[in-house]
Formats: C-alpha cells, structure tokens, sequence
C-alpha cells in the first residue's frame, strides 16, 4: 500500500519546495492539536505531517518518489521519536507561538525600595551616604545553582521533562485540549533532589550590606535615585532587579523650600527698620550681610541670588527669598518711653488722635488707617 504524500498536502509532483512548506503550513494551522481536539482531524494531521517530512527532505522525497518509503513504518505509530512540536516550531517560530515546555529556574529579582532622610544642606550640594540594604543575594555556597554540591538536576519524572501537563476536557464546545504548569516539578522540568543546605534550593539568600551612594545635588522629597541591578537578585541565578532610593528632606529650622526657592523670616528691631542696618544671615552658604536699608516696612522681602536651592537638572539655584518682620519693641523702661513720646511729639504724631484721648484705642486705629493711606 503507497500513500499519495502529494495527494495528502493537495500539491502536483512537481511542487518547488516553497509551494511543499506553504501547503503544509496551511494545513497544519486548521489541523493542530492545539487548534483542533477532533480525533479526526488529528489523525489527517499525523498524516500530513509524514507527508511533510518526507517531501521537505530532498533525500527523502527522491527516494518517495522513485517508488520506496522512506518512512517504512507508515503512519500512527508513533515510532522513530516523531516530535510535532519540531515541526511547529520550526514554522512559527520560537516555542511554537505559546509559550512551551519547560520554563527556566532563573528569573530577574525585583527592584527593592529604600527611604533615607537627608538635611537640606545635603539635598541642595549633593552628598555621600552610607546606606544598609536588606536584599537577596546570590548563594555562595551553591553559586546560584540551588543544588548541592556537585548533584545536578533530575529529570521530572511526572512529565518527562516538558515541564506541562495536557489534559482533555469536555465542554458544549466540545473536548478542549489544556496545558497547564506540570505540579511535581512546578513547570521546570526537572527537579533537584539534594537541594543546597544553605538556600534550600533557591539560590540566593537574605543579606545585609552597607554601601555607599552619591546623592546628587538638587534632589527633594519624592526624588527617586536608581542603581542599576543593587536590588532583589532573582532565584537561581536570575539577575538582580534595581534598587531604587527615595529621598525624604528633613525641614529646617530656618529655611523652608519651595521647589528650588527657599525663604526664611527675619525680625528687624523697630530701630533698625527705621534707621537702616545691616544684619548678618547665616545661609547654607556661610554669613552673608543682608542690606537692611532706612525705612524698612514690616513684609519687605530681600532677595539673595543662587542662594536658594539648586536644580536637579541644569545645576542652576533659585533664590533665597528673606523676609523681613520688623519688631516693635515691648518692655519699654522709663528712659525708652520718654525717647520715643519725644521722637512722636517731633514727628507731630502724638497728635494724631480722633478725639485727643490718650489710650491706643482710638487714635491707634485711626493711625493705622492714615499710615496705610500713606505709604500709597
Ligand atoms: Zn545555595
Ligand atoms: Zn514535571
């Protein structure tokens, strides 16, 4: 009995090689296992799938086709090793489309998340910090590998190696063919059988290690630092994931930031405000003398350039906005109040008053309104 190979994949005896692989390929796509549970189907499938074989290999298809067989067995018997998958992948790509067969025990680790808290300082100039993570690390006594010694991995007895099980299941569709992850080898296909005593097969352990990292300059609460491949190393010498440090700026006593702005307050005595002085701030960096010109009003601002906080990009600063609060003095001893009732009496303003009483009520509120008339 000769079976037509030609006849089978619906092509003429004289069909280039190409016009050979296009054919099957159609076929094989409405008849796959995977695509097709019917029994019927599978078995066409079986068939022109020899017939492929045949006719894709020159040396068989001139030996087919001067009347011997090179497969001799027939069909169905599943002799000879015959991999459908080979031929699947060898058409589509890859594992055949979907991911198949045994999946590997290395996988990449996950990125870790660390906090640290800097000063203000530090965020505008950058700096250097000793850091302590908690992370996996790679096994030293197994290498990564997760076995003991010299022992190697054994093949799944369950699935054979291929890492997956199949099963057929009957819906109103009709039987659906499953693969699922095959559970005595957790899709691996092997197993280890002498685990490594130290990370009990997983490849890695728990560390502690301090290490030491550059904060840039122009950094802030919120601002996120990454160093490539420091975080969780994955199972079984999978590669590291990335360690990611988050920056956390602590407030300052005196300064507060508003993007790469800072600002503070300053109390000017009446005197000064008065008099015009010059008043010495402490500023990130170092004493600088602020101008403190006659007739400061209480509000006005001072504005320092590149003082402030500096650009995360770009390494520019903002500016340090100091803003001034005149003080009026409390306390007042004898000598002090006869000075300034004089200095109002010069200035002709004890005289500003609504109905020539001496306490603040009245003329303090009719003054305030005057005053701000007038410094329009
Ligand atoms: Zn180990
Ligand atoms: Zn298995």
């Amino acid at each position: 009995m000769s079976t037509d190979y030609y006849a089978l994949l619906g092509v003429d005896k004289g069909a280039t090689a190409d016009e050979i692989k296009k054919a099957y390929r159609k076929l094989a796509r409405e008849l796959h296992p995977d695509v097709n549970p019917d029994p019927v189907a599978q078995e066409k499938f079986k068939m022109v799938t020899a017939a492929y074989e045949v006719l894709s290999d020159a040396e068989k298809r001139q030996m087919y086709d001067v009347g011997g067989d090179p497969r001799q067995g027939g069909f169905g018997g599943g002799q000879g090793g015959f991999d459908f998958g080979d031929i699947m992948d060898a058409f589509f790509g890859g594992n055949g489309g979907n991911q198949r067969g045994p999946r590997t025990r290395a996988r990449r680790g996950q990125d870790a998340l660390i906090r640290i808290q800097i000063d203000l300082s530090a965020a505008v100039f950058g700096a250097t910090r000793d850091i302590t993570v908690d992370t996996a690390t790679t096994c030293g006594a197994c290498s990564g590998s997760g076995m003991d010694g010299d022992s190697q991995p054994v093949v799944c007895a369950m699935c054979k190696g291929r890492g997956e099980m199949q099963q057929m299941q009957r819906s109103f569709l009709g039987n659906i063919m499953t693969t699922r992850a095959c559970p005595n080898c957790q899709g691996f296909g092997t197993t280890i059988a002498h685990p490594c005593h130290e990370c009990s097969g997983d490849g890695r352990v728990r560390t502690r290690r301090t290490m030491t990292i550059q904060i840039p300059a122009g950094v802030d609460t919120g601002t996120r630092i990454q160093l490539t491949g420091e975080g969780e190393v994955g199972p079984n010498g999978g590669s590291a994931g990335d360690l990611y440090v988050e920056i956390v700026q602590a407030s300052h006593p005196v300064f507060e930031r508003h993007g790469d702005e800072l600002h503070c307050s300053v109390e000017v005595p009446m005197t000064s405000a008065a008099l015009g002085s010059t008043i010495t701030l402490e500023t990130l960096d170092g004493p600088e003398d602020l101008d403190v010109k006659p007739g400061t009003q209480s509000g006005e601002q001072l504005i320092l350039r590149g003082k402030g906080a500096a650009r995360l990009r770009g390494g520019q600063r903002g500016d340090l906005h100091v803003h001034l609060e005149v003080r009026v003095p409390t306390n007042l001893d004898a000598e002090q109040t006869e000075l300034l009732k004089k200095l109002a009496s010069l200035r002709s303003e004890d005289a500003i008053r609504v109905s020539g009483e001496s306490d603040e009520n009245g003329g303090g509120l009719f003054s305030r309104l005057k005053d701000a008339f007038n410094q329009k």
